[in-house]
């Protein structure tokens, strides 16, 4: 079984996910097709992407975060925005790697019991969400995440034409500096990286900004009314409507003022964070 989980989504935009961890999107236009994001680098992605499309294929980061570039090395050409093309040229942190492995082996024995009750009683689990078997070759002691750099940046504004098909780079800083969101207007599609996500946002991170996710989100549901759908970068429900961008902006109005009860939590570093939980996503802050 491969690492990836793949399905044409919208007509020319393929979900490409390491289900239940990251999900990368390729979209097509009728010249060149994008990548966005490369993942965890568990499995190689460019042989599961060039088998979805015969078009040139170069790689959109939403941002620097190591789950969004594992497969950067594979492809030549790489844009990210201005802010991210620093960290991009950074080691990751071995430390790093070691801990989210910890978080795939406790999901993965979690996910046989999971599977029980959901084939008993929820029947909720899709091809999207199953989490996958870690692939055969790969050792977890010798996971790197090779360094990258970047051919191009973005800025916000910026328009990425692939033959037929725009994306519009929207800057939403909140949950990195360097985060984007992408905008296909004629399609009425917005990729939401880890700006939306229908699991824990994170917003716990030293670089995360509560005021800046706020002002971020809210731009974002003022997008609703033109969008036909929102395709989020993680976790097993990698489509939500659009009606699901006004809850988060509330949401992270209300947390950015402050006084919204929290519980403590983990993140998937195994690091202690406090969450707010909402009726669709919960939101990680700093303990
Ligand atoms: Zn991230
Ligand atoms: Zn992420």
């Amino acid at each position: 079984m491969s690492w990836f989980h793949t399905r044409e989504v919208h007509p020319g935009v393929w979900l490409v996910a390491e289900p239940s961890h990251v999900n990368s999107w390729l979209v097509a236009g009728t010249e060149r097709a994008v990548l966005l994001d490369t993942g965890l680098g568990i499995a190689p992605i460019r042989p599961v992407v060039e088998a979805l499309t015969d078009l040139p294929i170069s790689v959109l980061n939403t941002h620097s975060h190591f789950d969004h570039i594992g497969g950067n090395h594979e492809f030549e050409e790489i844009v990210i925005h201005e802010l991210g093309a620093g960290p991009l040229e950074a080691d990751i942190a071995g430390d790093l790697l070691t801990d989210y492995m910890e978080y795939t082996h406790r999901l993965l024995a979690a996910a046989a019991e999971y599977r029980r009750a959901d084939a008993d009683l929820l029947h909720l689990l899709t091809g999207d969400s199953d989490p996958r078997p870690l692939p055969a070759d790969f050792d977890p002691a010798a996971w790197r995440i090779p360094a990258s750099r970047a051919t191009g940046t973005l800025a916000d504004g910026d328009r990425v034409d692939l033959g037929g098909r725009t994306l519009e780079v929207l800057h939403t800083p909140g949950h990195s500096v360097d985060s984007i969101c992408l905008l296909d207007a004629d399609a009425g599609l917005l990729f939401g990286a880890d700006t939306i996500n229908t699991g824990p946002i994170y917003a716990q991170l030293p670089e995360s900004d509560l005021g800046d996710f706020a002002a971020s989100t809210e731009r974002l549901a003022n997008l609703a009314p033109q969008l036909r759908s929102v395709l989020v970068h993680h976790f097993g429900r990698v489509e939500v409507a659009p009606s699901f961008l006004a809850p988060v902006a509330e949401a992270f109005a209300a947390m950015s003022a402050g006084g919204v009860p929290t519980t403590p939590a983990l993140d998937c570093l195994g690091r202690p964070v406090r969450e707010a939980h909402f009726e669709d996503f919960s939101i990680l802050i700093e303990s």
